[in-house]
């Protein structure tokens, strides 16, 4: 639904201003004369406001005019926004200033969530005006006119509202932009405007539509861009902590490649330990066999030495046996032989 906005035209028409509309305490006749500053009512009438309007309604906004005092039709429904136009005059100064109606009055210009939105709306004005028409703020010097303006009793409590003084038409600078160059002084005013249903327009549900040759293939609730670049960041959020991870994992293959040599190092270690173990085992054999071997050996020499004892034993009385013999013969022998000499000698000579 398009935005509504309604658009005061200060002073102008105001000698046709009555009673009707305003609070029982407003000097209505009073009010008949105040025309405003030189030239304000038609510079707001004749030039501002048809720029303002142009643009706002190329820019897809409902825009309402009205002059300076009551009508019924106007009046009797509420906007999205209420801008009352005007000038200021008086020195030299540069100045601009904004305000919304004053929110403590009794019945209440406005409703507290109205309030809010006007000052919503004056933040964005005050960021934007200022800056595009190099006319300087001056909301310090906001008047009672501007707060009680009298057309706060005409306008709906539920439309935001401001009365915006454009600028000081007596200092030169002022004057020159707000006449020479009114286009700026209009947008700085849209750019407010536009700025302000933006933010509103977020608040609400705004859909956005896939068309593809006319036809509407897929509605979103979200700005399908907006989408993308979430996703975009998500992907790359799990991007980075998939680098991690493969990081991570890296770095585990490389320690598990390293354990893996280690273990392949300690088999070739137990290994090597274990044949130099079977060699030792068989060494142990064969010097087991040896020793059984010497002991085999021992045995022999032992049983040739009890051999070899007897025979001695053996022998020895064979010695005994064979000296005894032999000194048996001897005797034999001596007595044999003297008597042979005796007997030789008995025979032939003594020798
Ligand atoms: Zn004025």
């Amino acid at each position: 639904m398009a935005k509504s906005v309604l658009i005061i035209c200060g002073h102008k028409n105001i000698e046709g201003i009555t009673a009707k509309g305003l609070r029982t305490w407003r000097a209505w006749s009073q009010l008949a004369k105040s025309t405003g500053a030189s030239g304000e009512k038609d510079w707001v009438w004749d030039k501002l406001m048809p720029l303002l309007r142009d643009k706002l309604i190329t820019a897809g906004i409902q825009v309402y005019i009205t002059d300076a005092i009551y009508h019924e039709e106007t009046y009797s429904r509420d906007y999205d926004l209420c801008v009352a136009l005007h000038f200021d005059a008086g020195g030299e100064n540069s100045r601009c200033m904004i305000s919304k109606p004053r929110p403590d009055i009794v019945p209440p210009f406005i409703t507290s969530e109205a309030s809010l939105q006007s000052d919503h709306f004056i933040s964005h004005w005050n960021e934007t005006y200022p800056a595009k028409t190099g006319i300087k703020l001056r909301n310090d010097a906001v008047t009672v006119g501007m707060t009680d303006y009298y057309c706060w009793d005409y306008v709906g409590v539920n439309t935001p509202s401001v009365i915006i003084e454009h600028g000081n038409n007596t200092c030169p600078s002022d004057h020159e932009t707000m006449f020479d160059r009114t286009n700026l002084v209009a947008d700085g005013d849209v750019e407010a405007i536009l700025k302000y249903f933006q933010i509103q327009s977020e608040e609400t549900d705004q859909k956005f539509h896939l068309v593809q040759g006319g036809v509407e293939i897929k509605t979103y609730d979200k700005n399908p861009d907006d989408i993308i670049l979430e996703l975009s960041g998500k992907l790359k959020t799990s991007d980075d902590a998939l680098a991690g991870k493969t990081l991570e994992a890296n770095e585990l293959r490389g320690e598990l490649e390293k354990q893996e040599r280690d273990n392949v190092d300690l088999s070739n270690q137990l290994l090597k330990a274990q044949s130099e173990k079977n060699d030792a085992n068989r060494e142990l054999a064969v010097v087991q066999g040896q020793i059984e071997g010497f002991q085999n050996e021992i045995d022999k020499l032992r049983d040739r030495v009890t051999i070899l004892d007897t025979t001695r034993l053996e022998l020895e009385q064979k010695v005994k046996d064979a000296q005894y013999l032999q000194a048996s013969q001897l005797s034999i022998g001596i007595l044999a032989k003297a008597f042979i000499t005796k007997l030789f000698h008995g025979k032939t000579e003594e020798t």
